[in-house]
């Protein structure tokens, strides 16, 4: 499976998935809403340039990545779709010169877009807080940010957001609450003559819930990579032995066999984002079975037990993928999927196919 300089420890992508996710979630947008994709953080650690290749005009009108380093490597890559970036903003005439959209994210970058707008026409994304507290402008601030753009003719509002808190909870009753907020918000900066043709609020478990107003985009990051899952996360069985009851695996000895056991070495560690939190805790496919982790997960290397299947040197192993799900994993880390996602480090090889 490996090419000839690549080591045995891959992820696999499959681009038809993620274009059958895209396709799943249009069809669940409200009349005239559109797909705004979400592929910050190299697109959850899928590949962004490559997931961006695979977003249409037709099906995506916008791309959003959240730094203006991202979007810039799409653009050298190629990439002409509108692409946003959802801030900080930084970088501002770097950004206009790749015809990259800024997400202005308060008072003070919007000082500095004003400042780029008395030489030139900018187009941003304004966003507000409606009960986050982490970035946008919040309602206090409004008076100060009307002034400002009033006081900037080459300034355009092209669009106005903000961001959900809560949208994947349970009983979320919080998201009414700021979907009221962003509506009062919006009046007082209509009230002043200011508002933009496009508008959007929903990440994905919004999306999914129907929050999405009928006109209004949608952000959606992680539907895109788990709608029908893009990630399989492969590596091979590099040793297998057979070891006596009673014998120790791995760093600190917390493991030891129960019975004469087959255990089989695989090259991967926590410095690929297998986490460390795996330890005696997660379980691979080998032979489309169940296999424990055992002992501690190391940088480099981790040791399953594959006493009950019939494993060999040189067999498939599935990390993460197939049955085993990002939710699986993240809930043995104590994490959320995304972190899971994000976590697979540069040292794994990403390989492109399409299903
Ligand atoms: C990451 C992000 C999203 C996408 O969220 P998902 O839960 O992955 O759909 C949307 N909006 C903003 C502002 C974000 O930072």
């Amino acid at each position: 499976m490996s090419g000839p300089f690549e080591r045995p420890t891959w992820a696999e992508i499959d681009l038809g998935a993620f274009s059958r996710n895209i396709d799943a979630i249009v069809r669940r947008l409200p009349q005239g809403s559109r797909l705004i994709a979400v592929l910050k953080a190299n697109g959850y650690g899928h590949g962004a340039i490559e997931l961006a290749r695979k977003c249409d005009r037709e099906r995506v009108a916008m791309i959003a990545v959240a730094l203006v380093e991202e979007a810039i490597e799409l653009r050298r890559a190629g990439i002409e779709l509108p692409i946003l970036v959802l801030g900080p903003a930084s970088h501002i005439d770097v950004a206009l010169d790749h015809a990259i959209t800024l997400g202005v994210t308060g008072p003070e970058e919007l000082a500095g877009v004003c400042e780029a707008a008395l030489h030139r026409d900018v187009g941003i994304h304004l966003k507000l807080d409606s009960g986050m507290g982490r970035m946008g402008v919040v309602e206090s601030e409004l008076p100060r940010v009307i002034e400002m753009i009033r006081n900037a003719p080459r300034l355009h509002i092209d669009g106005i957001y903000t961001h959900l808190a809560n949208a994947d909870e349970p009983g979320d009753s919080y998201s009414a609450m700021q979907l009221a907020n962003y509506e009062r918000m919006l009046q007082a900066l209509r009230e002043a003559g200011i508002d933009a043709p496009l508008h959007h609020v929903a990440n994905s478990a919004a999306a999914l819930r129907g929050l999405v107003k009928p006109g209004d985009f949608a952000r959606a990051g992680i539907a895109l990579y788990t709608l029908s899952p893009v990630m399989c996360w492969r590596t091979q069985i590099v040793r297998v032995k057979t070891l006596p009851r009673g014998a120790a695996i791995g760093y600190g000895t917390t493991f030891h066999t129960q019975r004469e056991s087959r255990i089989a070495t695989l090259p991967v560690g926590y410095a690929d984002g297998y986490r460390r939190a795996f330890s005696n805790n997660a379980e691979v496919l080998v032979r489309g079975k169940r296999a424990p982790v055992v002992g501690r997960v190391s940088m480099d290397l981790v040791t399953i037990d594959v006493t009950d299947i019939d494993a060999r040197y040189g067999d498939e192993v599935v990390l993460l993928g197939e049955s085993i799900s990002a939710d699986e994993l993240a809930a043995k880390a104590n994490t959320i999927s995304y972190e899971i996602f994000c976590g697979v480090s540069a040292r794994v090889p990403r390989r492109y196919h399409e299903t």
